[in-house]
């Protein structure tokens, strides 16, 4: 099955048949998750106690007598991984576990739901870490991987497959895919769908309310956002289902360290302020990327598309060439890096990890600079070209 093709100039998505699932009431709710995640410390505090979460760093315990099964080792429960994975709970309204990167969480998941025989179906537009996994460390183990373009994801037979995963937003190309009517194709086939949420973080986008079964995401993008920390997280509303993830979790020993966990805890404290200038500035910006002339395409994801509150930070911009899109980023003193949703803006020449794109095409991850100063740079880096 192909690969995407290169976007169209000023490209935006199309919606399709969508309804207003995302109303304000939903969003309202959205805010009280949040809201309840931030004070979820504070309303139980005895004087004396620290406001913030205390780091506890520890492989045992104190156990007399019979244990519970809880706690009684650092690599099956620690209270400081299992505060942040309760914040993250809170954020998903679904049980939540944590795990060292986005890709142990993905690896936890097909470890945990797939067996010789079982047949898997990925987006071959999507994050390429995900099908590598596939094809190098499960396809061995006998099973298989199918892909398709997250186009072609809409009407693709489902029939004999275990597992969906999909992104949407999808990476790099910011395809949307309809996770609801996903789900619907996927439960009638017998299938569960997993929902890479990465970009959108819970505060943009909630697949499980939109009958997603599983999110998978990586939390060393936005949720955690200061660019120093590697973590991922795995949320599901079925128990079954989550007890497999947590033993293949404990026995493979993938579970997060104490102080990356309290770092992704203290940067979902500030998620939502963090996103709204991110997006704020990401939505400034747009404008001037399209009226560039010399700028080929821009992809952003529609802003009224009701499954995401907002269009988000991410914007794919395809410069005329390799080197117009490196003087751009110079210019515009955007950090040049791999990986997104930082405080600093920050631009990656996908063509350059192999992916599908033309050569001037830039994933743009806009930060948390002050607006004003970064329309001026951006504007500045476009009269480079
Ligand atoms: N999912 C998406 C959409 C990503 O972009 C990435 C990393 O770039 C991952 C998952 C993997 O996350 P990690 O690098 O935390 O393992």
């Amino acid at each position: 099955m192909s690969a995407c093709p290169c976007p169209a100039r000023f490209y935006s998505h199309a919606i399709h048949h969508l309804g207003n699932r995302f109303d304000m009431t939903h969003s309202d709710d959205i805010q009280a998750r949040f809201f309840a995640m931030l004070h979820q410390r504070t309303g139980a505090l005895a004087a004396g106690d620290s406001i913030s979460e205390p780091l506890v760093s520890a492989s045992m315990y104190h156990l007399p007598d019979q244990p519970a099964p809880d706690r009684v080792y650092g690599r099956v429960a620690n209270p400081t991984v299992q505060a942040a994975e309760a914040r993250l709970a809170t954020l998903e309204d679904a049980a939540t576990l944590l795990f060292p990167s986005g890709m142990a969480a993905y690896g936890a998941v097909v470890m945990a739901l797939l067996r010789a025989g079982d047949k898997v179906l990925l987006p071959s537009d999507g994050y390429y870490a995900a099908r590598n996994l596939m094809d190098q460390v499960m396809a061995p183990f006998g099973v298989q991987t199918d892909t398709c373009t997250a186009a072609e994801m809409a009407d693709i037979a489902l029939d004999g497959y275990k597992l969906v995963i999909i992104e949407t937003p999808t990476n790099p190309h910011l395809d949307i895919i309809d996770i609801a009517a996903l789900a619907a194709r996927c439960h009638a086939a017998g299938a569960l769908l997993a929902v890479d949420n990465t970009v959108c973080t819970p505060l943009l986008q909630q697949p499980l309310d939109h009958g997603a079964d599983i999110i998978i995401a990586s939390d060393t993008k936005a949720a955690a956002g200061h660019s120093d920390v590697l973590m991922g997280h795995v949320s599901c509303r079925d128990a079954a289902i989550m007890e497999r993830i947590h033993a293949v979790r404990s026995l493979a020993g993938a579970i997060p360290g104490p102080f990356e966990s309290w770092l992704l805890l203290r940067g979902l404290e500030t998620l939502d302020v963090r996103l709204e200038r991110m997006c704020r500035n990401a939505e400034s910006l747009v404008p001037l990327f399209q009226a560039q002339p010399l700028i080929k395409s821009v992809i952003y994801p529609a802003a009224s598309h009701p499954q995401m509150s907002r269009p988000g930070f991410l914007i794919g911009v395809t410069f005329a060439d390799r080197s117009a899109g490196e003087r751009f980023i110079k210019a515009a003193q955007f950090v040049p890096a791999t990986s997104f949703g930082g405080i600093h803006s920050s631009a990656d020449r996908r063509e350059r990890w192999g992916d599908a794109v033309p050569g001037g095409f830039l994933r743009l991850s806009i930060g948390c600079e002050p607006t004003k100063q970064l329309t001026d740079a951006v504007t500045s880096g476009l009269a480079t070209l």
